[in-house]
């Protein structure tokens, strides 16, 4: 696989929150898929979730 290659991962939007399926630049910045204009609400900054267990939010 050549350098430069994004990875697949989640970014939520710092604003509200929602979340995006998103790409991840070596350089560490994510893009969110599908959303490349911004978030709903209009923010443009995104925070790449790591390590992502979708299912893992329990909190006990
Ligand atoms: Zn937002």
């Amino acid at each position: 696989m050549p350098n430069g290659e994004s990875t697949r991962t989640i970014a939520t939007c710092v604003d509200c929150g929602v979340a995006y399926a998103a790409e991840q630049w070596p350089d560490g910045t994510a893009q969110p898929i599908g959303a490349r204009n911004g978030c709903q609400c209009g923010s443009t900054e995104f925070q790449a979730v790591k390590k992502t267990s979708t299912t893992g939010f329990r909190d006990d």
